[in-house]
């Protein structure tokens, strides 16, 4: 089910006065929904000893969302110079934060290990000299190539630029040995929007069999395996949920034949994105013009500069009109923005009750890879992100852009060249 009947009965009685008061469009996350799944994280991993969840930043970069997961307990996951300095901001600090970045530049480097550091995790054995003053701390994502078929979205391993390959695992540990590291992880990331269970299972048993081959030939015992993000969140109303509890059962039971058989058992890390605020996310928008021409086109006030996914991976977002969401679907629109791009469509063809100017439209489940990916092409800017409280009252944690924004690197020192 996309976005819990829950978040709807909070929601969908106030949005009216909120788009009066707020003016529309705008991204609105539940602050319920996102404690509620990340308590269900925390329980359902209990069993193994120091799991943690690494919130993706890059799924809702916004300090009020990561204040919550620093509530909660989690780390921040990070790939990027400003996502760093949001994690810090926010008082993550050292192996709170991990640095997954890919095509790393030592600039990146230098900036990860100031200001209390963080947990490094390189992405090639190339890297392992550019590392100004490498960590005693250090962590690798394993790429297993044609030893796993990716999962749909995010593809065939042996095509991801990800990651250090099976064949270079055991020299990427002993160089890393040779600059000093004393403590070591295990990454891999190869799922996206995964809601097969078993997937996951099968990755946490792959990474439990590598660190026991690199232990084998090096001595290593890794303190941590981060099993990745990829949890799937069901979009279309049809689709199944993921089952987190015979996913943390068998993981469970996983790191426990480890610890049988080995004396010791490494944590597991994850860093879901999506699986924490994907659902608990809505686009709220307004219908501003109804044109007829081969199709029914409705279109509103947001456009893919808040939410690409449906342009960029033809993904599927559940829509409900506000007032008439217990209306028969009699009609079948295009719900469009105004960027000219003919792929600006929230919805393709989809069967709706019949819409009226004026009428709000939620698009559920963009509290992951939703505000966060908008652009501003064609002048076209970002909407404002709120937040619903638990006790009922909405924050607005983020304004919406303004033009002053678009032009605001247009202000720069002349600066010429000549040959
Ligand atoms: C994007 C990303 C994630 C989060 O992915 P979700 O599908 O949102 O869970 C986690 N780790 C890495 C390295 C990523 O690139």
């Amino acid at each position: 089910m996309p976005m819990s009947e829950d978040f709807k009965n909070r929601l969908y009685p106030i949005t009216r006065q909120l788009a009066e008061h707020y003016g529309t469009p705008f991204h609105i996350y539940d602050e319920a929904g996102i404690r509620q799944t990340g308590e269900q994280l925390k329980k359902a991993f209990s069993g193994i000893d120091g799991f943690r969840e690494y919130f993706a930043v890059k799924a809702l970069p916004n300090p009020r969302i990561l204040e919550l997961m620093k509530e909660m307990g989690f780390g921040f996951d990070c790939s990027s110079i400003p996502e760093l300095i949001m994690s810090r901001h926010i008082g993550g600090r050292g192996e709170d934060i991990m640095f997954t970045s890919n095509n790393t530049s030592v600039e990146e480097f230098r900036f990860a290990a100031a200001d209390g550091g963080c947990i490094l995790n390189l992405d090639d054995v190339t890297l392992i000299p550019k590392v100004p003053d490498f960590p005693e701390l250090i962590c690798f994502r394993y790429n297993p190539g044609p030893r796993r078929t990716g999962n749909i979205i995010i593809g065939n391993p042996v095509e991801a630029k990800y990651g250090i390959s099976h064949e270079q695992v055991i020299s990427a540990y002993r160089m890393a040995m040779e600059c000093g590291a004393k403590r070591f992880g295990l990454h891999t990331m190869v799922a996206s929007n995964e809601r097969d269970y078993t997937y996951m299972v099968e990755t946490a048993r792959m990474l439990l069999q590598i660190a026991e081959l690199v232990e084998s030939e090096l001595g290593i015992q890794f303190e941590f395996l981060n099993i990745g993000g990829g949890f799937g969140i069901p979009y279309r109303p049809e689709d199944h949920a993921l089952d987190l509890a015979s996913m943390s059962h068998q993981m469970t039971d996983l790191f426990a034949e480890f610890r049988a058989s080995h004396g010791y058992a490494p944590r597991m890390y994850m860093e879901s994105g999506r699986w924490m605020t994907g659902p608990h996310g809505a686009l709220i928008t307004r219908a501003i013009n109804h044109k007829s021409t081969y199709r029914q086109y409705i279109g509103v006030d947001a456009c893919m500069s808040a939410l690409m996914r449906p342009a960029i991976y033809d993904a599927y977002h559940h829509l409900e009109v506000i007032d008439s969401c217990d209306q028969e679907a009699t009609e079948v629109y295009d719900v469009v923005g105004s960027l000219c791009e003919n792929n600006d469509k929230f919805a393709v063809q989809r069967p709706l009750p019949p819409i009226s100017e004026g009428d709000l439209l939620a698009i559920h489940d963009t509290g992951a890879h939703g505000y966060a990916m908008g652009f501003q092409y064609n002048g076209r800017l970002r909407p404002k992100e709120l937040l619903l409280r638990t006790d009922g009252s909405v924050e607005l944690i983020r304004r919406a852009e303004t033009s002053e924004d678009y032009f605001r690197t247009l202000e720069f020192t002349t600066d010429s060249w000549c040959p």
